[in-house]
């Protein structure tokens, strides 16, 4: 087996179990390994630690499989990996019966640049780095075994995959698409999923629980959601009771997704919605300049910040949303803020919501810091895994 002899002093992060060996930790690889082969971790007193997938064009030169370095890494580790993040979730009563659920969530299920997100009877996997590219048959076996599912759809397009070298690969791995349209339900609603199309695998699983949230605050409420999609929290919100919801995007083919999804509700009121195709940064200010107020503002953006180096950028954006966002809050109104930037931490976005509750000069309280939900796990050793954080305010 290759061995890829660390920098002195760069094994600390790897007894502390942190997955990830940034390429200006690895002294030399010893022996031949092409991308995504299995190599032996091995400190620079030659004291073995891990094995892991190298990955010589990525910034991750390597992701460790397994930190026991006597662990064979072949088609059995990865069924028992796979099987053994299938069984955390059914483990979890809120998370067992779940329509749509994520199985495998990279490093925090020991799996790193292995996403497989199941809608029903449909597993879609994404695979994000060389070596889990390398060992797709044997990962895709897993969940097969694992889930007993009707079919697999690849959905290996990420743009991650091109710091590592990889083209995108999409299509059916097993069965093929079923002549309706895929759909969950979640809290209740039917959505329809595009696994195909969609964003991510197709639906934003990680704000499950906080679409239940919504629903449950937006009795009464006159709600406004931006950056809707295909109208996952709008659709809660009009379940919930809210008095008016009006979502906007920017997205024409997400809007008229999510009117379809409204149209498969018929339980939900949908003269209360209200779509508009626009530019959350300008609409805000037109809806303020019309002296329009709401009770509930929910702010779900796009990753405005990959990384760490587009933080100050992303910073701005964030702070220019949300003091928006407090502006059109009535008096005890409700915002909903989410930051779903890897490079913007939880203590930086809170400062950056205070900063906008000052500029738009209003006291504001949490009332809840939000995450994703819990088939998202954060594996303690692994922060990075922490992406989603919100705060539920509310304004004075
Ligand atoms: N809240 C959604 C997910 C939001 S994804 C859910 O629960 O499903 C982010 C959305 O923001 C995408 O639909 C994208 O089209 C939209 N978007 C990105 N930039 C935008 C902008 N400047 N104005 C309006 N919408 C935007």
């Amino acid at each position: 087996m290759p061995q890829l002899i660390l920098q002195p002093g760069k094994e600390r992060s790897l007894f502390r179990r942190h997955p990830w060996i940034f390429a200006g930790s690895v002294a030399r690889l010893d022996g031949r390994a092409r991308p995504g082969d299995t190599v032996d971790v091995v400190a620079a007193n030659g004291r073995p630690l891990a094995r892991a997938a190298w990955s010589p064009q990525s910034q991750i030169r390597a992701r460790v499989w397994t930190f026991d370095p006597e662990e064979t890494v072949d088609d059995a580790f990865f069924k028992r990996r796979v099987a053994a993040a299938v069984a955390r979730r059914e483990a979890i009563p809120g998370l067992a019966g779940q329509d749509g659920l994520r199985l495998i969530h990279g490093e925090s299920d020991g799996l790193p640049g292995v996403i497989a997100d199941r809608y029903g009877d449909t597993v879609v996997v994404q695979l994000t780095a060389a070596g889990s590219d390398k060992w797709r048959k044997a990962i895709v076996g897993g969940l097969h075994k694992a889930t007993g599912c009707a079919r697999i759809y690849e959905r290996s397009d990420s743009e991650v995959r091109k710091l590592e070298g990889l083209a995108p690969v999409t299509g059916w791995l097993f069965g093929e698409a079923s002549g309706t349209p895929l759909s969950i339900v979640e809290h209740g609603v039917r959505m329809n999923v595009d696994v195909v199309g969609g964003h991510k695998t197709g639906f934003y699983l990680d704000q499950r629980d906080n679409r239940l949230l919504t629903r449950e605050l937006a009795a009464g409420r006159s709600t406004l959601n931006c950056f809707c999609y295909t109208g996952g929290f709008s659709l809660q919100a009009l379940a919930g009771g809210a008095a008016s919801v009006l979502s906007i995007d920017s997205s024409g083919p997400a809007l008229a997704s999510a009117a379809g999804n409204l149209a498969l509700n018929p339980q939900l009121d949908a003269a209360r919605a209200e779509w508009r195709e626009a530019d959350v940064f300008t609409e805000l200010r037109a809806l303020r300049a019309d002296g329009r107020r709401f009770d509930l503002v929910i702010l779900d953006p796009p990753k405005f910040a990959p990384s760490a180096a587009h933080a100050e950028r992303a910073a701005r954006a964030y702070k220019d949303i949300n003091v928006l966002g407090f502006r059109l809050l009535n008096p005890g109104g409700l915002l909903m803020t989410y930051s779903c930037s890897g490079g913007i931490g939880l203590e930086l976005f809170q400062d950056i919501v205070a900063g906008a509750a000052v500029d738009a000069a209003r006291d504001a309280r949490i009332l809840r810091r939000l995450a994703a939900a819990p088939d998202h796990p954060v594996a303690l050793h692994f922060g990075e895994g922490e992406y989603l954080k919100g705060l539920l305010v509310q304004a004075d």
